[in-house]
């Protein structure tokens, strides 16, 4: 319906606040093992996706589609690893939505982001990149809140801290990473947060 298609768009504008406030942090985690241009990569993504989702909306498409909308212009313009995965799952989780009527399905669509993103970068809990804040997430939310849920992410994340990198850039340098949590589970967490306080309001 219009009125779901216009929450996803209120709930993308809210990640990109979020995004932009945390971009030079995200771009210091990431700089300590990787090459720096997380908060970089997400801002841009979260920016494309928000100008495509304004784009479908304004079309008239539905929840689902606006999300999909939202998950190709990110993968497209984001760059890096994350940029291709975020995309990806945006996109899945918009196909999960479809064309739903009155309420959406928050669980099927967190599914099919996480099993797209699995999927595509192959990655397992421990290690350490965003499925690590991803998989704790998608776990808490079968049986509790989306806050909960996003709590579970935010400790998630903070631990990986303590792991050593075995995917992604950060792999080369890995043992200068431990101490350092993983920015991708990071900014995964934040944008978690950041859903679970504009499905509040
Ligand atoms: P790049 O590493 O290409 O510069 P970013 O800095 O934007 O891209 O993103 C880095 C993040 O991507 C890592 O912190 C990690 O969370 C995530 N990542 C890297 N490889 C994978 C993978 N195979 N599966 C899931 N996440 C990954
Ligand atoms: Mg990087
Ligand atoms: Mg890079």
């Amino acid at each position: 319906s219009k009125k779901l298609a216009a929450s996803v768009l209120d709930g993308l504008r809210a990640v990109r606040t979020a995004l932009r406030e945390a971009e030079s942090e995200l771009g210091a985690i990431d700089a300590v093992a990787g090459d720096g241009d997380h908060g970089r990569g997400m801002v841009r993504g979260i920016d494309a996706a928000v100008a495509a989702a304004e784009a479908a909306w304004r079309a008239g498409a539905g929840a689902g589609d606006v999300l999909a909308a939202a998950g190709d212009e990110w993968a497209a313009r984001a760059g890096g690893t994350s940029g291709v995965l975020w995309g990806a799952g945006l996109r899945a989780a918009g196909e999960a939505i479809g064309t739903q009527a009155g309420t959406i399905d928050a669980r099927a669509a967190v599914d099919a982001f996480a099993g797209r993103i699995t999927a595509l970068g192959g990655a397992q809990p421990g290690d350490k990149t965003l499925v690590d804040a991803l998989v704790p997430f998608q776990q808490r939310l079968r049986t509790g809140t989306w806050a909960q849920a996003a709590r579970a992410a935010e400790e998630a994340a903070r631990a990986t801290a303590g792991l050593v990198p075995r995917k992604g850039r950060a792999r080369p340098l890995a043992e200068r990473s431990v101490g350092t949590p993983d920015p991708g589970a990071v900014s995964l967490a934040l944008v978690a947060r950041t859903v679970s306080e504009h499905l509040e309001e």
